[in-house]
């Protein structure tokens, strides 16, 4: 590792490292969002990891400004598009998960709906309209940093082709679905729902 790139030091990455462990957060969270952060957004100041008192947690605090770093889980939006009585799913192009199948899914925005940016992402990846039938579903773990809102969709117009995000696309019989090479555990759990409710309907 690139010494002059890490503002902490060899003993603090572990000393924070098992706090996390401590706390009950899985390691890869650390990973993930810990191991990077290096200064304060607002004023460039470190940041240090101590407990905020008032809450009984450990968060990485601006040691200039005092600025509290609060890191919660993001909402993705996806729908389940259905064309032709068949599922539409895509070949992620991108990390995570290349090359596995996902339906349509993406980060809720800043001045979005859950539904609009739902409705972007299908559009985006899949290349075309949907119409979304509630209500949503939701896909949530407890060492997950991000929250799945599942809506099932309708195609309307143009059929779906390939966009910039996406190898391919192809639309799956409920009996077709390539269960043992789906992106994440919510894809997973999202396309075994939708398939149980095409079985009893
Ligand atoms: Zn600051």
């Amino acid at each position: 590792m690139n010494k002059a790139r890490r503002f902490l030091s060899g003993a603090d990455h572990r000393r924070i490292e098992k706090s996390f462990a401590n706390a009950g957060l899985p390691k890869k969270w650390w990973k993930a969002f810990g191991r990077e952060l290096r200064h304060c957004a607002r004023c460039g100041e470190r940041l240090s990891w101590r407990l905020v008192r008032a809450e009984g947690q450990r968060r990485f605090v601006c040691g200039g400004c005092r600025w509290i770093f609060y890191q919660n889980p993001k909402i993705v939006a996806a729908a389940l598009p259905v064309w032709k009585n068949k599922i539409v799913l895509l070949r992620r192009a991108i990390e995570p998960a290349k090359g596995l199948w996902s339906h349509p899914a993406g980060f809720m925005e800043l001045g979005e709906t859950v539904q609009d940016a739902a409705i972007r992402e299908t559009r985006e990846e899949i290349g075309c309209r949907v119409r979304l039938a509630g209500p949503a579903r939701l896909y949530s773990y407890d060492d997950a940093a991000v929250v799945t809102v599942v809506y099932d969709a309708w195609v309307v117009g143009a059929g779906p082709r390939a966009g910039a995000e996406s190898l391919e696309v192809k639309a799956f019989a409920a009996d077709e679905i390539p269960w043992d090479r789906l992106a994440f555990r919510s894809t997973y759990h999202a396309l075994r729902d939708w398939a149980d409710r095409r079985s009893k309907s």
